[in-house]
């Protein structure tokens, strides 16, 4: 069997691609989020961002600051609070193998699939993938709530101020327009690239 790791993104998919890194032959660029309320919420975090950088054609190229939101989506209090972080990555894999293998990494972290925004172990969700556009229910791109969520914005344009999501604009403006409710920064916290 050829090696998926290596499968080229199709071009038809795909409208940018930065062709300045020579780490990996073409590769993309993707945002992840990644988010933890259950057990050692950090370590499962830096755990996930190991486990991202062990993957043959995945580069994890930025690690967010972390910040602390309150539960999406349920009632206030009936969970525990989330830790949040943001990665940039390299990858060669092409957009569903990236989320088969984020899918793989949040089971290797024991997450159990109950009801729709239940408390988890790790969801790693794809933000966006190069300026990749989908509707498809599987993978939509970029995540179809990424831009109304601040967990996503604010460690994302600590990253990259100047980033837009694909079909939604500037992050900055995106973040300006919902503001910081439910989310802190955890300064105290510190996730790492990996080496
Ligand atoms: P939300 O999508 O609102 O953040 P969630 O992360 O809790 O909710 P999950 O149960 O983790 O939702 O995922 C449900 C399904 O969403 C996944 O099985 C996956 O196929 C699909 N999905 C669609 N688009 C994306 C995306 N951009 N990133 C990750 N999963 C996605
Ligand atoms: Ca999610
Ligand atoms: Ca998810």
């Amino acid at each position: 069997m050829s090696d998926p790791t290596v499968q080229p993104v199709p071009a038809s998919v795909v409208e940018q691609v930065d062709a300045a890194d020579v780490t990996l032959s073409n590769p993309h660029r993707a945002v992840l989020a990644l988010g933890s309320n259950l057990g050692n919420r950090l370590e499962t975090l830096q755990g996930a961002i190991d486990a991202l950088e062990d993957t043959p054609g995945v580069r994890v190229k930025a690690v967010s600051p972390v910040y602390e939101t309150e539960p999406w989506g349920v009632e206030p209090g009936s969970q525990p609070s989330y830790f949040n972080a943001v990665v940039i990555v390299k990858t060669t894999l092409p957009p569903d193998s990236l989320l088969e293998r984020g899918q793989a990494i949040e089971e290797a972290f024991d997450r159990v699939r109950e009801e729709r925004w239940g408390p988890r172990t790790l969801d790693v969700d794809i933000v966006a993938y190069a300026d990749v556009v989908s509707a498809d229910p599987v993978l939509t791109l970029p995540h179809p709530r990424a831009h109304e969520r601040a967990f996503v914005l604010a460690p994302w344009h600590d990253l990259e101020p100047e980033a837009s999501l694909p079909g939604r604009g500037p992050v900055a403006e995106l973040l300006a327009a919902i503001g910081l409710s439910g989310v802190s920064a955890r300064a105290d916290l510190e996730l790492r690239l990996p080496d």
